[in-house]
């Protein structure tokens, strides 16, 4: 049956894999349903995006991105490679394994192009408002066309919200922080280390954000950073000029004091403490409602909604892999819409997602998780024609990644790894990446090293 229609909201790589998986079923010849995607930004990409934007956008929505420049891919390209799409056949040379954020979008934006896409979606639109017709079994959603500025709705037998979860920011208080003097920001409002150049920096919050920040920062010339962990220390060795310390108590002015007694006088403070699933636009009942985990309660081999089966979502997961889960799951969700894949009933499925949540209970270190969510990608696979590729290889290469950031901080991204969806072998770059101060495509894909005199003004290793 192909007589409905689908609504997707959010033009990211999540909407975007939804528009893919459905083109790839049209050009074998057979029929889809009337589709329509829905994105408030000005174009696609999400996060890829950039914007030099901070707080609201140019419609005074709440800004969706949280990139920054400087922003190289914090995991080897290798991992997240498009089965149907490689690297080699967009750039038609060997690239390095760590590229730039423009890279990537670029690379994002090369397989849709070649697509139809664009005409099945509707920039400068945001998702005010979901209900659900229990009569007409129907998602009539509310619209605001920003530039028009008028609102308008439409009706969906199937509603798929690709809308991300690392944009609303996690703030928590510490006592002392209003009348901190300096700069205090959320990782989502930064936009780059240069404004803090010569500055002495505290973050708070051990994860990504926090690492590469860090390191960003550290990288263009901050005077010093202090990462403040709650549960655990990144843990890795760093370089002199940034070091660990449990979390901050609260502040006086610009001292900040800490849990294990000691107190450091800072000029910045960023919060690098994660993000919210926040949906908006969605009542309660039609909520997703978690916290970044890999397998996130009430969805359905992490796509269908428990609570209402013709509610999906795309990239709710905490993410080791990127692009071509959101793929795995785009073709999960196309084959069952189109009724190719049967579910079982609601209580079955609480069973399967309760196996899973299980499983991922029972995981500890970085190389569980690269294992569990390595599982759960083939799981999905196995349900429909999505081009198979050798997971276990890129599981090791996640492996190997979490080894060489443990190894060095710094240089973790000159390493190269080996495609396997054609096999191609990553080229080192030009310019190592500690020394690489310009992130722009042009810049990247040009032979040549910089300057050997300005390699040698700065020796970090
Ligand atoms: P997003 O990219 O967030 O896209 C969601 C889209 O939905 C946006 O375009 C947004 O405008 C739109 N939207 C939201 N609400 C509405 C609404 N109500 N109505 C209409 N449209 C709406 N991944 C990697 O693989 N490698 C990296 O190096 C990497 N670096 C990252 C760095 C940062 C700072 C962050 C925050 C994330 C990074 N990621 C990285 C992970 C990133 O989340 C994914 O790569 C990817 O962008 C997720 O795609 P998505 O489509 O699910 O969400
Ligand atoms: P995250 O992985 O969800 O981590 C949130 C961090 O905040 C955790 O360390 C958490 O500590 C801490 N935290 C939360 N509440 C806190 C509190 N009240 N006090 C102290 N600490 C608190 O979020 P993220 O680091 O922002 O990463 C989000 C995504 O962005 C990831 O997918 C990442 O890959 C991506 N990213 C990529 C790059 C890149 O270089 N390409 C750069 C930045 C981010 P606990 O462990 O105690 O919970
Ligand atoms: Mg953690």
């Amino acid at each position: 049956m192909t007589n409905f229609k689908v609504g997707i909201i959010g033009a990211g790589p999540s909407g975007l894999a939804m528009l893919r998986a459905f083109e790839s079923e049209q050009k074998k010849g057979n029929p889809i349903p009337e589709i329509k995607c829905y994105e408030k930004q000005d174009n696609w990409g999400g996060m890829w995006n950039y914007t030099w934007r901070t707080g609201v956008g140019k419609y005074g929505e709440p800004l969706h991105g949280s990139m920054y420049k400087y922003l190289w891919s914090n995991g080897p390209k290798e991992c997240l490679e498009f089965a149907d799409y490689t690297f080699t056949e967009h750039f038609g040379q060997p690239i390095s394994s760590y590229p730039p954020r423009e890279v990537l979008f670029d690379y994002i934006q090369g397989r849709i192009k070649k697509s139809n896409a664009r005409d099945f979606i509707k920039f400068n639109t945001v998702a005010r408002w979901v209900d659900y017709l229990e009569d007409k079994q129907q998602f009539r959603v509310v619209f605001d066309d920003l530039q028009k500025n008028e609102t308008f709705e439409e009706y969906f037998d199937y509603l798929v919200v690709g809308t991300g979860h690392f944009s609303t920011p996690n703030m928590p208080y510490f006592k002392g922080i209003d009348n901190f003097p300096g700069a205090v920001m959320h990782a989502h409002d930064f936009r780059g280390a240069d404004q803090f150049v010569n500055q002495k920096l505290l973050l708070i919050g051990s994860s990504y954000s926090a690492e590469d920040i860090g390191v960003q920062c550290f990288k263009h010339g901050s005077d010093s950073v202090t990462i403040s962990y709650r549960s655990n220390p990144i843990g890795t060795k760093w370089p002199e000029g940034i070091k660990e310390k449990p979390l901050v108590t609260h502040l006086e002015g610009n001292t900040a004091f800490f849990k294990d007694g000691t107190t450091e006088d800072f000029d910045a403070v960023i919060l690098c403490t994660g993000y919210q699933h926040k949906f908006p636009f969605l009542p309660d009942n039609l909520r997703l409602k978690t916290k970044n985990r890999l397998y996130p309660d009430n969805l359905y081999k992490g796509v269908v909604f428990n609570e209402n089966e013709r509610l999906l979502f795309l990239g709710m997961q905490d993410q080791y892999y990127t692009f071509n889960m959101f793929d795995t799951q785009a073709w999960f969700a196309r084959d069952y819409m189109l009724g190719r894949i049967q579910i079982p009933e609601k209580s079955l499925r609480d069973l399967d997602i309760q196996k899973w949540m299980t499983y991922e209970d029972s995981t500890i270190t970085g190389p569980d998780h690269v294992d569990f969510q390595t599982d759960y990608i083939k799981d999905l696979i196995s349900y429909t024609d999505y081009p198979s590729f050798n997971l276990d290889k890129v599981a090791d290469m996640f492996k190997s990644w979490l080894n060489d950031k443990e190894i060095n901080i710094l240089n973790y991204r000159d390493q190269v790894y080996t495609s396997v969806m054609d096999g191609t072998q990553a080229e080192t770059h030009h310019t190592p990446w500690m020394k690489e101060m310009d992130d722009s495509l042009e810049r990247y894909l040009t032979e040549e090293p910089i300057d050997e005199k300005e390699l040698d003004k700065v020796n970090y290793y």
